[in-house]
């Protein structure tokens, strides 16, 4: 039987930009979803034959924020994706919304298309550090959009929160989170804001008007959350990403577990027989590029080195809760001297069961470090008995 892909579509358009955002996504007047969406609909045709005796098994549709797409686009799209690719194993179809363009007649229109799940940027619920964000919605349109989600019931949905962000505390990060769990969300996703370079809020930090909080404030923030959302029976899959059991968002595993995907859109990154190929990231590059039949050697490519599968292999095993196989580490030529695993062992940071070494309690805090440290001082196979 042959493997299924998932297929990922760059939307890229925005209200207003966030201060802290550096995704490829702008505010673009409606005008130029029509150009965006020719040239969609002419690259899902250019890569079909990629895509050709596989099934697609996940759809994502991110961006910017998809829920501005107009009807008619979003419409010609899926029905070029049905027409051009095998859905027939089909197990999750993704968008990406904001609260404040997720209407009730959207959730008939995503039923309809086919949607099964919805990943909304909540963010926070305190109207202070949504104005810090420079997030468009108020607490108030995030609840409006959660009830009719939820009340809804056709779709999992998965909230996005954002914690140390300057001047939040620990309680009022709690509270938009417990604020979140109200609705009973399936997934709920939460990130230490980063400052990005050419974001708004790197301009501000440049000049001392933002002043990020320090590590210990930021840490206690994480595990705070972990603890509520496990005490509520979610699960945490990924080092920021929870779920109801069973919930997880499949396509974003399907990432960390190395499944081949095409992604169609400016500044989309594909993955696809060993090349990660990235398109261009500005919106006329990529719209000029596509105008000129979407030739290779416009993208940023990198074909994966057995090396590079190694170094994936750990960063991205080690941030699941299911951890790192290391006799998937041995088949690509590398083992860890006993002594770097018993180091973070006996720390209580990582748990070894059977042949899988995983992060556990305060090891969560310290993935970069530790990763790091087992990428640095892991061995040749070759050199050391099985
Ligand atoms: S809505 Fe999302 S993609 Fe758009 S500017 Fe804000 S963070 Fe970036």
């Amino acid at each position: 039987m042959p493997l299924p892909i998932q297929l990922y579509v760059h939307v890229p358009f925005c209200e207003k930009k966030c201060h802290y955002c550096d995704f490829a996504s702008w505010e673009l007047p409606a005008v130029q979803q029509r150009r965006w969406t020719e040239i969609i609909l002419k690259e899902l045709a250019a890569r079909a034959p990629m895509a050709q005796g596989r099934p697609v098994d996940t759809v994502f549709f991110g961006g910017g924020t998809p829920s501005l797409l107009a009807t008619e686009f979003l419409e010609r799209i899926l029905a070029e994706i049905r027409s051009l690719y095998d859905l027939s194993r089909m197990r999750e179809m993704s968008i990406e919304c904001n609260p404040s363009s997720l209407k009730k007649d959207k959730l008939d229109l995503y039923h309809r298309l086919g949607f099964t799940r919805m990943s909304i940027g909540i963010q926070s619920f305190h109207a202070d550090e949504l104005t810090r964000l420079g997030r468009v919605h108020t607490p108030e349109t995030a609840r409006l959009a959660l009830e009719t989600v939820g009340a809804d019931g056709r779709f999992q949905f998965s909230g996005d929160l954002i914690f140390g962000v300057p001047g939040q505390t620990e309680a009022a990060f709690l509270a938009s989170l417990a604020a979140l769990l109200e609705y009973d969300t399936d997934h709920v996703s939460f990130y230490g804001l980063t400052i990005e370079d050419g974001t708004e809020f790197a301009k501000q930090q440049a000049s001392g008007a933002l002043i990020m909080p320090e590590d210990g404030i930021y840490n206690g923030m994480y595990t705070a959350g972990v603890e509520l959302l496990r005490s509520r029976g979610y699960e945490r899959y990924e080092v920021s990403n929870f779920s109801k059991p069973g919930r997880p968002s499949l396509h974003n595993q399907g990432y960390w577990n190395g499944v081949e995907y095409l992604a169609f859109g400016p500044g989309a990154h594909s993955f696809f027989s060993g090349i990660r190929a990235v398109s261009p990231r500005s919106f006329e590059g990529y719209l000029e590029w596509g105008a000129r039949g979407f030739d290779d050697a416009s993208c940023v490519r990198e074909e994966l080195t057995v090396e590079n599968l190694f170094s994936e292999a750990v960063l991205l095993g080690l941030r699941q809760a299911d951890g790192v196989d290391l006799d998937r580490i041995r088949g690509l030529g590398y083992v860890f001297p006993p002594e770097v695993l018993a180091k973070w062992e006996k720390v209580g940071m990582l748990a070894r069961e059977g042949r899988v070494i995983r992060l556990i309690d305060e090891g969560w805090l310290f993935l970069d470090e530790i990763s790091s440290d087992l990428l640095a001082r892991a061995n040749p196979a070759a050199t050391v008995p099985s």
